[in-house]
């Protein structure tokens, strides 16, 4: 089976059976996504905001985004602060960057020696550079300085570096330095999203690639390139047809991602980040990307397990 959600039951035998819950999503060997929040914004989904684990043989080895409720679920899904090479903010958003701290602090107490990696875009409109974003939050004088471990390496904390992205949009492809191998490539392209400047990831492992849309309106015709052939190409859909011109300066309408995955034709299409908007005409909405995008096409739900086949 390629895709399943992990419930709650088994988080009881998790529970009892050590990881037992994380090796309902992560193959020992292999590489699968499991998606922690696929909510938006408003508390009244039921669902934990952004975030996205990526699973390599069994270990957790990359996050993207941080969205509210993401800390929680990371533990239920097993995820291991230790196995983490790099944290991957798409935009400041807090529905995307806000569980960062939380994940942090429960990060301490992990023992962890090993640096992160946390990358995000530059500054744009009312936000900063993800750098200051840390600074702000992490540094001695911010507001959780008795975490600034993480910054300059005091208290036994591992020592995070920050990589900032242009936010450019004839920047091009734009790839992260990951400095020790580990067994993947991670590229970033920015990707219109109204003022926010905001960026889409790609992971490259072992002749496969992962794409994470991020929010985004779609008008970057560069995108389809950076997604084009995905094993597995992640879009985020939180608004229907209808929406006003306001949200569609923000996010792609239903069509629109139809339209985007109709031309890059990957191998499978999840569509998340719903917001009671767009599941309210959740069916009518589907149609319209299914209208463009003749492919798989699968909804997430938070711990929703997507593994990537031939591996
Ligand atoms: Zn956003």
């Amino acid at each position: 089976m390629n895709s399943f959600v992990c419930r709650y039951p088994l988080i009881l035998l998790a529970a009892l059976a050590g990881c037992a819950h994380a090796q309902q999503c992560a193959p020992e060997e292999g590489i699968a996504v499991q998606v922690l929040g696929s909510g938006g914004p408003i508390a009244d989904d039921a669902r934990a905001s952004t975030g996205y684990l990526v699973w390599i043989d069994g270990e957790s080895r990359l996050l993207v985004d941080a969205g509210a409720g993401i800390s929680l679920r990371f533990g239920e899904a097993g995820g291991r602060f230790e196995d983490l090479d790099v944290i991957a903010l798409s935009h400041l958003h807090t529905d995307h960057s806000a569980a960062l701290p939380a994940l942090l602090k429960s990060g301490s107490f992990s023992g962890r020696q090993r640096p992160l990696l946390l990358t995000g875009p530059a500054a744009g409109g009312p936000f900063p550079n993800v750098l200051d974003f840390v600074k702000a939050l992490l540094a001695r004088d911010g507001a959780y300085g008795y975490l600034s471990g993480y910054l300059d390496g005091e208290g036994r904390l591992p020592l995070m570096s920050v990589q900032s992205f242009s936010i450019e949009s004839d920047e091009g492809v734009q790839t992260v330095a990951l400095g020790d191998p580990v067994g993947y490539e991670l590229d970033v392209l920015s990707v219109p999203h109204g003022i926010v400047p905001s960026l889409a990831y790609r992971v490259r492992v072992r002749g496969h690639t992962i794409v994470f849309g991020s929010d985004q309106n779609g008008s970057n015709p560069a995108f389809v390139d950076f997604a084009r052939g995905a094993d597995l190409l992640v879009m985020h859909m939180p608004i229907p047809e209808d929406a006003d011109r306001i949200a569609k300066r923000l996010h792609a309408t239903p069509s629109q991602i139809g339209r985007i995955a109709g031309e890059a034709e990957p191998e499978r299409l999840v569509l998340s980040h719903f917001m009671r908007r767009s599941l309210r005409s959740l069916d009518a909405n589907v149609e319209a990307v299914r209208a463009g995008y003749s492919g798989k096409v699968e909804l997430a739900e938070d711990l929703s397990c997507f593994v990537v086949p031939g591996n």
